[in-house]
């Protein structure tokens, strides 16, 4: 049989066209669904990235570190072109994505940094630095409008995990607003719990902080009135306030503590609005998604992604090219406006 021109041509024509239509996939891998926020980021991506004609590859790992490790060799096996990963443990994934870069596949940390590696391409994710100095700043806003006349104040401190570089960011971005009013004898921190090592909170687990503040309070406050929490999370925040709660904090003249928080979950909304938790910090997961997927598109087409930052995040072995969003506190006085009114939430989901 012979080939015509045209027919070679022709068959040439489709195997392209057929080329052309597989798409790429875009395996993301998150921590955990235990934090709402996780659920919309992963939720974010895979509708972004589908409507950009990526397919994805979404998994959970349980904050379980062996089994985010085997999600993401797993994902490598496969053949995926490129891994988004928001990392349980910073420090665990360098050997895999070794065989990541070997295999071709680009790499891009999602929200937390990943480290001790060089096969990491880029980083999206918030200014952690400004998280920690926004909850302070909430912290100490709220400080000054319902304990007026109470200074000192007597403060404690909650870190996030520290397994998680963002909790290094968050606490040294609290305390450059913290440390000048502990030096001017404004704030206390009566248990003298200080510093990372001291205040983390293994795999941010709301357990581990409310058990944490219940021995904080026993031991440091039967003789004086607490007046604030620096919590980094929203999740830490809820297993603090039920600390307080249980030992009288917010009935009859005991005034609630300001509590901080992160990440706008929709519970601590509702406490913000119920007048328990004071403040968190919102970071719209639709941006983070939105960043990650043009990334992602520029790196495949082989252009530059666009960054903001070539300086900040030092993972141990090089500098990760960065885009940091922006953060947002809200409070009482701004919850509707920032979430409702960006659409981030519907007022029914906070009724
Ligand atoms: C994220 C925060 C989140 C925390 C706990 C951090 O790495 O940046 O948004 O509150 O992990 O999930």
């Amino acid at each position: 049989m012979k080939f015509t021109t045209a027919a070679i041509a022709l068959a040439i024509g489709v195997s392209g066209l057929a080329f052309g239509a597989m798409a790429e996939t875009v395996g993301i891998s998150m921590p955990t669904k235990s934090s709402a926020r996780w659920i919309d980021d992963g939720n974010n991506m895979v509708k972004q990235f589908q409507e950009a004609g990526y397919d994805t590859d979404l998994q959970y790992a349980e904050d379980d570190i062996p089994n985010q490790l085997a999600q993401v060799e797993n994902m490598i096996t496969k053949g995926v072109n490129v891994l988004v990963i928001a990392a349980i443990d910073g420090t665990t994934l360098s050997n895999a994505l070794a065989n990541a870069k070997a295999a071709d596949i680009k790499v891009i940390a999602y929200d937390r940094l990943i480290r001790d590696t060089p096969d990491v391409d880029y980083y999206a994710t918030f200014d952690n630095f400004k998280v920690g100095v926004q909850q302070a700043n909430t912290l100490v806003q709220g400080l000054e409008e319902r304990f007026p006349d109470e200074k000192p104040w007597n403060v404690e401190l909650f870190g996030g995990s520290p397994d998680d570089n963002n909790a290094y960011f968050f606490y040294d971005g609290a305390m450059s607003v913290l440390q000048p009013l502990i030096d001017a004898g404004d704030i206390v921190i009566p248990s003298g719990q200080m510093g990372m090592d001291t205040v983390g909170t293994l795999r941010w687990d709301p357990a581990t902080a409310q058990s944490r503040m219940d021995n904080l309070l026993s031991a440091n406050y039967t003789d004086k009135t607490l007046h604030g929490v620096l919590s980094p999370y929203d999740g830490l925040s809820i297993g603090i306030l039920s600390s307080l709660k249980g030992v009288g904090y917010g009935s009859g003249d005991l005034a609630m503590p300001i509590v901080s928080g992160q990440d706008a979950e929709v519970q601590s909304v509702k406490s913000i609005v119920a007048g328990e938790q004071y403040a968190t910090i919102f970071k719209d997961t639709r941006e983070l998604a939105k960043v990650t997927v043009s990334m992602v598109d520029a790196m495949l087409k082989g252009e530059e992604p666009e960054i903001n930052d070539t300086e900040t995040y030092d993972n141990g072995v090089k500098v990760v090219p960065s885009y940091l969003l922006e953060p947002v506190p809200v409070d009482a006085s701004n919850w509707e406006e920032v979430l409702i009114g960006s659409g981030y939430y519907s007022e029914d989901q906070l009724k």
